[in-house]
């Protein structure tokens, strides 16, 4: 059964398929939307909802999100669409009582070293006194400001970036963790040029990351002594927001008011429960698209934007159209994980809990990747006195953990919570969900096949790809894609 709203009341000139409703496909319309009036779109969700990954659930006073919880504001695009929908009011910086990480050392969760970003350590006296590392550690990361760089410019691993400049002990104890935690991937394999580009940057431009980030605060202390009066600025810029945001209400929230948006234009056509099985192009010259749905007739378009992850987006277009395009496609890895989203009274741990979460190296053996404190991080999602956890599970280095039931992952999760924080009780409820080869895997080489995919789109002219598996995986990057796919377009 399929639902169909909205409707066309200009005639249009062009007819575009947006496949998939998560924030990228959404994004993807709405920037249809906002830069043609010429453009009438469908966009066609398999599911029964919006949002994809993105979903908040309300219950019990708790205010759950079972997927991303917030997004990174110094890539722009998603404050940008914030501000084009009018929703930036309804977004929320996190908790600056609570603003640090934990990382487990020996079963003991300890604070990361204060000013340490994913690998850029700007205050060194926190390198020098942090127990985390081991003496000769400390020395090793800091001596980084001195080793020399590399010539060659070819991709590498994140890990042989880091054991080559800061040492094997950050790379087990800090850095992993860390991007295990965005990327729940093996830093053994992920490609440092299309992860954290600006750490290659950082060693050519200054010769060192270290060199790099202090020479970078110095010119962020003039640029801020310049806007202390600028506080409410009406930018557009993260600045005011800190590093990470989120919308009050949770992200779906956000989801629904592009939606609303959408609506409003009545040049969008919302199809929910409606999965597409195939595109095709009835003739190689021919300059229309047909899109095939389950149990549907089959729908033509001008242009088609695909925002789905590669394995689903390789098994909808045909080998007919690509047979390269379509492999190339398969070709890009991804990783399964799973969240398990618990609450507690506060008085249950023996541990204060006060920081945005803790970050386990894979060294430890634990069961668990990370666990996010998410009431603590963001007010309002959890009543007084009470606490929501979100644990990572899985990931690249971990798959074989989920092919346990729920209750079995809830209940090693729970041994983990009592081992680590002196839990006492067991939680007043938890909940899995499992994202299943939903987190593409940004291994050496990826530029590469990137690029090889964007060459081979331009012999099909129409077809658009867009979504987390090509530039970027996060919010920002997501939306970033379907807007540019909009934008070749127009
Ligand atoms: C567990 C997890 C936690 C994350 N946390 C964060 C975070 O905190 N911050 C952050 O910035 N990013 C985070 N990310 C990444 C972020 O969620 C993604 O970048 C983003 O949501 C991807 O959106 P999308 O629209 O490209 O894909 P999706 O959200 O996967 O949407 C694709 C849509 O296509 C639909 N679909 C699939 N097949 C078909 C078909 N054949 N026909 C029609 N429709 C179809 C699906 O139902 C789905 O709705 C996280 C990702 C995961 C997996």
């Amino acid at each position: 059964m399929t639902e169909t709203t909205s409707c066309t009341a200009i005639p249009p000139s062009l007819r575009v398929a947006v496949i998939g409703g998560g924030i990228t496909g959404l994004a993807a319309a709405q920037r249809l939307m906002s830069r043609s009036d010429n453009v009438q779109v469908v966009l066609l969700e398999a599911s029964r909802r919006l949002g994809g990954i993105i979903r908040t659930e309300a219950a019990d006073g708790f205010l759950m999100e079972l997927g991303p919880d917030s997004f990174i504001t110094n890539k722009p695009a998603a404050i940008q669409l914030c501000n084009e929908i009018g929703f930036t009011d309804q977004l929320i910086a996190t908790d600056g009582r609570f603003r640090r990480s934990l990382v487990l050392r020996n079963g003991k969760p300890m604070p990361v070293p204060d000013g340490f970003m994913l690998m850029a350590p700007s205050k060194p006296w926190a390198i020098l006194t942090t127990p985390i590392l081991s003496w000769t550690a400390r020395l090793r990361l800091l001596s980084e400001a001195v080793i020399a760089r590399r010539t060659t410019a070819e991709d590498e691993s994140l890990a042989s970036f880091v054991r080559r400049r800061f040492g094997q002990q950050t790379l087990e104890r800090l850095v992993q963790p860390l991007i295990g935690g965005i990327y729940t991937a093996d830093p053994e394999k992920l490609s440092l040029k299309a992860t954290m580009p600006r750490f290659s940057e950082m060693e050519q431009s200054h010769g060192s990351v270290i060199r790099a980030t202090l020479a970078q605060q110095k010119v962020d202390r003039k640029r801020s002594a310049g806007q202390q009066n600028d506080l409410h600025n009406s930018s557009g810029s993260g600045a005011r927001y800190g590093l990470f945001a989120t919308a009050a209400g949770g992200l779906s929230d956000m989801v629904a008011e592009i939606e609303r948006v959408l609506r409003k234009t009545g040049r969008v056509e919302i199809r929910l429960g409606l999965e597409v099985t195939g595109i095709e192009k009835p003739t190689a010259s021919g300059s229309h698209w047909v899109v095939q749905l389950r149990n549907q007739r089959p729908m033509t378009f001008d242009a088609v934007i695909v925002t789905l992850p590669t394995h689903a987006a390789g098994r909808i277009l045909k080998p007919a159209i690509s047979p390269e395009l379509h492999a190339a496609l398969l070709e890009i890895e991804y990783a399964s994980s799973a969240i398990v989203v618990s609450g507690h009274q506060l008085s249950d741990f023996n541990h204060p809990m006060d920081a945005f979460g803790l970050v386990v190296p894979a060294i430890e053996r634990r069961k668990i990747l990370a666990v996010s404190f998410s009431s603590r991080k963001f007010s309002d999602r959890a009543p007084a006195g009470q606490i929501l956890l979100r644990t990572f599970v899985g990931g690249a280095m971990q798959p074989e953990l989920l092919d346990h039931d729920d209750d079995t992952i809830t209940g090693f999760v729970n041994d983990e919570l009592r081992s680590i924080f002196g839990m006492k009780t067991e939680p007043m409820f938890s909940e899995v969900i499992r994202y299943n080869n939903a987190m593409p895997q940004y291994h050496v080489g990826h530029l590469d096949r990137v690029a090889r995919i964007e060459s081979l789109l331009k012999n099909t002219p129409g077809l658009h790809l867009a979504g987390s598996a090509y530039t970027g995986v996060g919010i920002p990057d997501s939306i970033a894609s379907g807007q540019a796919a909009a934008d070749d377009i127009i």
